[in-house]
């Protein structure tokens, strides 16, 4: 039976990314229904709404959406599609898988990585408190009666981290190690210094490995974490980590890769997914068949795996890394020089896939 998909093309360059990856999606011969639906800028400037009820219907109906990327203009006062599909649907685990395939230009050749975001809390969260507003100088005063003094003219922000958050976040960890024949899962954290946000995280993370005695697990403090992914990669496996410090290590291991064309994920609730790529909707090369759907398309491959086809999200990643070990037909990004004249577009890169695809058949 077909699976029936959400299919979100998205703005900027998402629907030719999207379009590249529906097609090799369907070239593994798995039977898809797509349910089109609109979010971004586009839908935004015709019906008044980045981010329709309709869409938001169709992913809780399906359960598991693909989806382009799209534009957050700076200072519209729309706000950001991500976010705000994260928050209705209660997606709190980013995950972003980040390997460097053979032909990859990195000097980080041994990455095989899997970063677990938390997406829901820590210093993300939007409590803010402006410099100079009533709330700010409630809360100051609030806290100076606790013994904390902080500067009149600071700006707050605050950052809650749960024994919920934490338990759902490293267990989601634990199970996509499972699932995927990894070995060790690692807790970042800096719960030397944030005691009781941080070391609460290591706690639970602590806790929750006694559940799962078959998988290792380890703890690193951030700044440790940062220094040795890029001296000794090959000692990592998942990483879980907490918002902020899950965002910054996720475009680390991006670059660590090869660059944000070939860095994918997903955002996943208790029983909802939506796959999108690490990077954004690029609109400066919007409708040039320039940029490179890779990271669309391992999107694509972790969906089928979540869909339980394994066999085919396996297939798709071989004839993937067949395309970039060849090196002949890559996107500019992924060639030694910006210019070069032999880069190809992002439907090439689709009919290389599909190519391959056929050819292992
Ligand atoms: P971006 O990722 O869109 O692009 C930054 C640069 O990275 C590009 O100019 C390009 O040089 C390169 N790049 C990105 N994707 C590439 C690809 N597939 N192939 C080759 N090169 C690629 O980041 P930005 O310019 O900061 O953001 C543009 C818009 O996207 C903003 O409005 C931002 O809010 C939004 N955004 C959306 C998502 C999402 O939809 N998940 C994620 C991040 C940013």
């Amino acid at each position: 039976m077909a699976h029936e998909v959400t299919f979100i093309p998205g703005d900027g360059t998402g629907p030719e990314l999207a379009e590249a990856t529906r097609r090799v999606l369907e070239a593994t011969g798995v039977e898809f229904s797509w349910d089109r639906q609109e979010a971004g800028v586009d839908e935004y400037e015709a019906h008044g709404n980045p981010l329709p009820d309709a869409t938001l219907d169709s992913i809780r109906r399906t359960k598991v959406a693909i989806k382009g990327p799209t534009t957050t203009p700076v200072g519209s006062g729309f706000r950001s599609v991500n976010v705000a599909l994260r928050k209705a649907l209660d997606l709190y685990s980013c995950q972003r898988p980040c390997k460097a395939y053979p032909g990859v230009r990195t000097r980080f050749p041994e990455t095989d990585i899997v970063i677990v975001r938390e997406n829901t809390e820590d210093l993300y969260a939007g409590i803010e408190f402006e410099r100079g507003s009533e709330d700010n100088a409630k809360l100051r005063a609030f806290l100076a009666g606790l013994g904390s003094e902080i500067r009149e003219d600071a700006g707050i922000s605050i950052k809650p981290i749960s024994v919920f958050g934490s338990e759902r976040i490293v267990e989601s960890a634990f199970a996509y190690a499972k699932a995927n024949g990894r070995h060790k899962v690692t807790a970042a954290h800096k719960a030397n210094i944030m005691k009781f946000s941080d070391g609460l995280f290591l706690d639970v993370a602590r806790q929750v490995a006694e559940r799962h005695p078959e998988i290792e697990f380890e703890d690193r403090i951030i700044d440790n974490l940062c220094n040795q992914l890029v001296s000794r990669p090959e000692e990592y496996d998942v990483i879980v980590l907490p918002n902020l410090y899950g965002d910054i290590v996720s475009d680390l291991g991006a670059g660590m890769i090869g660059g944000l064309g070939m860095a994918p994920g997903g955002n996943l609730g208790d029983d909802v997914a939506v796959f999108e790529a690490t990077h954004g909707s690029a609109p400066k090369y919007k409708g040039l068949n320039r940029v490179n759907p890779m990271a669309l398309m391992l999107s694509g491959m972790m969906l089928l795996r979540h869909l339980g086809e394994r066999d085919a999200g396996d297939r798709l990643e071989r004839a993937i890394a067949a395309v970039i070990k060849s090196g002949d037909r890559v996107t500019y990004d992924m060639k030694p020089t910006r210019e070069d004249p032999t880069a190809v577009g992002t439907s090439d890169v689709a009919d290389a896939v599909i190519e391959e695809l056929g050819a292992a058949a």
